[in-house]
């Protein structure tokens, strides 16, 4: 009898076959990625992907029996996706919930201005980010702008090769002696976050020629004006695509793992999931960055107007007092990232409750911070059942919290999960980097959150 507990690198305790689905499994979670960069293309690739495998939108049907394949698309954002199970969804269902949206720069409401001879787009950052992070690197423009007769443009610059990028400039270090004084955080004020545009002059215009030059631009190639762009959504994110990192090519190196590590593992594990009993449930949600609020983040009724739906297809159940039951009956998985050890900044982990990149997939038992003040900590009963589940299905696993008591925090989605009364625990790949514009994921974690979600499912 094993009476310690440790944790190890998971390479080699792996058979040689099932490295190798390993690297194949993370090499098309890295394309994925890279065709992913905004939560609408994660969206679409998600639903695209499901109808691929034989999944059909909810709307579509009238009935639902054991073994159908649904999914819903909450406005364009966001996705609810099941597989029926056999057992009466009154015993509850499995879900793994993650969230697609990650930190960036999003496009003010009137973005355009000319400073200098530039041409430039003012940005509000979304998400907890480090600023000066976003200087100085290559940018690519995504998202969508919509007319006032509902005509939708999308946009998508910067990560084809013979596109142009954008970027946000820095100071030379030569004049930057008083930045480099300031604390990190104040370095670079959001203010400061505006994006290069173009620099040529149009002809035909009185004032602000340059900025006219790229309004002439957007217009010949997008149809659209100035006041158009006051209903679009445009993100700025890195214009670069993810890598595998390291001689060994153990890790993956790329923007937005948090959490699209967690949601495409969570995705691939509902249609690799075989016969579940229960209904397997993967819900992919917007706005976790920024508090889960809104009508595609977790605090959103979507997630309940969808399973009602599904009582009433699949057992002609329109009871309200049903669905509660359903709910009160159901366990969930949180899928989202965590902060892996970093030999560089040991002083902002206590080794023994953080987790390590390549040991597995990580359960966060709470959240939250000073005190675990906001966190739904999980019911150490779950934690046994899901322990257990790990250890039968060859889930190669470890438990940690984010970094040490006192040093910061952080939430999930879990705590809105656990507020319709169901089970959950917080569950995903750890990271290092998080929220920079790269991020890294260990391939053994990734996998492991693949194969800890699919047991989940199946159970
Ligand atoms: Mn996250
Ligand atoms: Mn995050």
């Amino acid at each position: 009898m094993k009476l310690t507990y440790s944790k190890e690198n998971g390479f080699n305790k792996l058979e040689k076959s099932e490295q190798d689905f390993l690297f194949e499994f993370c090499e098309e979670y890295r394309n994925y990625l890279n065709k992913a960069k905004t939560e609408r293309e994660f969206c679409t690739e998600s639903y695209k992907l499901l109808e691929e495998e034989g999944f059909v939108a909810l709307e579509t049907v009238t009935k639902l029996s054991a073994g159908d394949k649904v999914y819903s698309v909450n406005r364009g954002k966001g996705i609810f996706a099941a597989v029926i199970g056999e057992a009466p969804l009154s015993e509850g269902i499995n879900l793994v919930g993650a969230h697609i949206d990650a930190p960036r720069l999003d496009l003010k409401p009137s973005p355009l201005y000319e400073d200098g001879g530039l041409a430039y787009f003012k940005t509000h950052y979304y998400g907890g980010i480090k600023k000066f992070q976003w200087l100085t690197i290559p940018l690519s423009i995504h998202g969508i702008i919509v007319k006032t007769d509902g005509t939708q443009i999308k946009v998508n610059i910067g990560d084809n090769e013979d596109d142009p990028v954008f970027c946000i400039s820095d100071i030379l270090p030569h004049l930057g002696q008083e930045q480099a004084k300031k604390p990190l955080g104040e370095a670079v004020p959001g203010e400061l976050l505006n994006v290069i545009l173009g620099n040529i002059e149009a002809d035909d215009a009185e004032k602000e020629k340059v900025k006219y030059n790229v309004l002439k631009y957007l217009n010949a190639k997008y149809d659209v004006t100035e006041e158009d762009l006051l209903s679009s959504e445009i993100e700025i994110v890195p214009a670069y695509p993810a890598r595998d990192l390291g001689f060994d090519r153990s890790m993956i190196a790329g923007y937005g793992h948090d959490d699209r590590v967690c949601a495409y593992t969570a995705l691939r594990a509902l249609i690799d999931a075989k016969s579940p009993e229960k209904t397997a449930v993967c819900l992919l949600v917007d706005k976790e960055e920024i508090g889960s609020m809104g009508c595609t983040g977790m605090q959103s009724r979507y997630f309940e107007n969808v399973l009602a739906k599904i009582c009433y297809l699949k057992e002609n159940n329109v009871n309200d007092m049903y669905l509660r039951n359903v709910l009160s009956n159901s366990s969930c998985l949180s899928a989202d990232v965590g902060a892996a050890f970093d030999p560089n900044f040991p002083e902002t982990t206590e080794r023994n409750n953080t987790p390590f990149l390549n040991h597995g997939i990580l359960l966060t038992k709470y959240t939250g911070s000073r005190g675990k003040s906001g966190a739904s900590d999980a019911n150490a009963e779950f934690v046994a059942k899901i322990r257990n589940l790990f250890e039968k299905n060859g889930v190669l696993w470890q438990i940690g919290e984010l970094g040490k008591v006192d040093a910061g925090g952080g939430g999930t989605i879990a705590q809105f999960v656990a507020n319709l009364d169901m089970e959950v625990i917080d569950c995903g790949v750890p990271l290092l980097s998080m929220h920079s514009p790269y991020e890294i994921a260990g391939k053994i974690d990734i996998y492991m959150a693949y194969k800890g979600y699919k047991a989940f499912m199946e159970s």
